[in-house]
């Protein structure tokens, strides 16, 4: 398994799974899932055995990527962001995705745990038999020449040293409290003192993926697209006119909405004169929303005004997320397909779309009722809770 052709059965499957068909019906939240769950049982099985070539992790990796943003390997999409940076967690500026380079290493570290925690079942008997009593880990070196999956196994804080990451210096003697007298194995990055697979993973993910200053709260109230769509907003990276004629895709940088200024994020969201009408018709049923804000900046931070009411601030930036959500879709209508609604239509979307969010997602507090939500809204959430 050491030779990237080998592990072809698994790029096929990949690929199957991100297909081009699912990239197309399937939204940003939808495509972000499936990049985080492709590994499926198959990938699970080699990841679990083998040291994946880094040759074969790029090219997991690009498939990914690719999906990501709705192309495949044959066409390819603009990538707006760097895809390490998508990957690293969400506390740390990206979408969590993780990278598959310490999802295998992580998963092969489970082997170290398993004969330290185990050092009598039958299989790590057999193990000390050909490796000798610390299973080779003392002396990778004489290990790694024997044939075998197990010699990649014992290299494992070798393979890690070269991104300075500590490995068996985490696994710790302690005595044991349970039967005293004796000793036991303790992984110290997890509080349960027991290996984990996520806790080595987001351990090199930390140490090899990027951290940005950029970073995005993410709202369980509403859907995974919508909070992607804020977290684009954040790094600066929507396909605006302006964006777009920066890489040169178009000359014309006017908005799609107005078509008077260049269409920046702060202009399409707070200062296009449709947008500025449909947030003051909202303010004016939503009573809660800043009727002056000037900037995106504005915008993003107005959970911060409800501090202490933790639903009610939720539900406050969820109307605001789902406001973007509505403009946003309006742009990409009257840019693709030349489509026009009104202020009207505009405001009885975001009311919609968020009462059918919320409730949606609401696993507490009674179903917020639509006749009450369009009549006061802020006492209708206060009634429900
Ligand atoms: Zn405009």
């Amino acid at each position: 398994m050491a030779r990237a052709a080998h592990w072809n059965p698994l790029i096929e499957k990949f690929q199957a799974k991100l297909s081009k068909w699912k990239s197309s019906t399937l939204s940003f939240g939808g495509r972000l899932t499936l990049c985080k769950a492709v590994l499926g049982s198959l990938g699970s099985f080699y990841f679990s055995l083998f040291k994946a070539p880094s040759k074969v992790i790029k090219t997991l990796e690009k498939i990914r990527m690719r999906f990501f943003w709705g192309g495949d390997m044959e066409k390819r999409k603009i990538t707006w962001i760097a895809w390490d940076k998508i990957s690293t967690s969400k506390d740390r500026g990206g979408l969590g995705i993780g990278s598959l380079k310490a999802q295998n290493i992580a998963m092969l570290g489970k082997w170290w745990w398993r004969f330290k925690a185990n050092p009598n079942i039958t299989w790590a008997v057999v193990i000390k038999s050909i490796y000798g009593d610390d299973g080779g880990f003392s002396r990778p070196s004489v290990t790694r020449r024997k044939s075998g999956c197990w010699g990649v196994i014992a290299n494992l804080p070798k393979y890690l040293e070269k991104d300075n990451i500590s490995f068996a210096s985490h696994f710790k003697l302690v005595s044991n409290v349970n039967a005293p007298g004796s000793i036991k194995w303790n992984w110290d990055l997890e509080p349960s003192s027991i290996y984990s697979v996520s806790s080595l993973r987001n351990y090199i993910d930390m140490a090899i993926l990027p951290c940005s200053v950029e970073k995005w709260q993410w709202n369980p109230l509403i859907p995974g697209k919508l909070n992607i769509l804020a977290w684009r907003i954040i790094h600066g990276r929507l396909p605006t006119m302006v964006n777009l004629s920066k890489i040169g895709v178009t000359t014309s940088t006017l908005c799609k909405i107005c078509g008077e200024a260049p269409e920046t994020e702060n202009h399409l969201f707070t200062q296009c004169r449709i947008t500025k009408d449909l947030w003051q018709r909202l303010s004016g049923w939503w009573w809660l929303l800043d009727p002056n804000v000037r900037t995106i900046g504005d915008l993003l931070n107005c959970k911060n005004l409800l501090q202490g009411h933790r639903r009610l601030s939720n539900i406050h930036e969820g109307i605001m997320l789902v406001f973007l959500w509505v403009v946003w879709s309006y742009r990409n209508l009257k840019a693709h397909a030349s489509g026009v609604k009104s202020i009207s239509v505009l405001a009885y979307e975001v009311q919609s779309f968020s009462l059918f969010w919320f409730n949606a997602r609401n696993r507490k507090a009674a179903a917020l009722r639509w006749n009450d939500w369009c009549c006061d809204p802020v006492l209708e959430c206060y009634s429900r809770v």
